[in-house]
């Protein structure tokens, strides 16, 4: 079992007021790692996994081969080519934009992965561009939720899966 003690914190990491949940602990024990990956797997049946830039792409990937099912990225923009889908994120500590290719998005169903669910608008700007590239249905796992800032509000009418609560 994942637990807060798992997480390192570091308090006014990027910026002051802010604490900082590090998923390195995690990363670093083999069993802890597998555990963590195997808590983030999709309530529902899905067709593809989403990674959210940067450290969703930690975790999506080994759950997409689990499920053997594909994975896209979503990226920080300027860091991808093609033809992209736009979204600007206000998140916790600044805004951010991402991108998506919209390529294997349409008719499908989900699964979005981030470490972190903090005010959701990382994840709401993520389910907005999913659902103009034509998903069916975005589910979320995150391995921590931060109650506080009602991250999953943003996210009504998804499912949404946190490994830990941090009330
Ligand atoms: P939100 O958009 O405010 O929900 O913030 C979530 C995004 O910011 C995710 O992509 C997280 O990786 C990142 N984030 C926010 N807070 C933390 C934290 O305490 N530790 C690690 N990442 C965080």
């Amino acid at each position: 079992m994942i637990t807060l003690d798992d997480f390192d914190t570091y308090p006014d990491f990027p910026v002051p007021g802010v604490l900082f949940y590090d998923i390195s602990p995690i990363l670093g024990d083999a069993a802890t790692f597998r555990t963590a990956c195997a808590a983030l797997m999709p309530r529902e049946p899905v067709d593809v996994v989403v990674g959210v830039d940067a450290r969703g792409f930690i975790f999506a990937p080994v759950v997409a081969q689990q499920l053997d099912v594909g994975m896209a990225m979503v990226r920080k923009k300027g860091k991808m080519p093609g033809v992209l889908l736009e979204s600007t994120a206000t998140i916790e500590y600044g805004a951010s934009d991402l991108v998506i290719s919209p390529v294997g998005i349409e008719n499908k169903r989900v699964l979005v992965i981030d470490d972190v669910l903090a005010t959701g608008g990382t994840a709401a700007a993520v389910a907005e561009m999913l659902h103009r590239a034509g998903a069916t249905s975005v589910e979320f796992s995150f391995l921590l939720e931060l109650d506080a800032l009602n991250g999953r509000e943003a996210l009504d009418g998804h499912t949404v899966t946190s490994v830990v609560r941090v009330p």
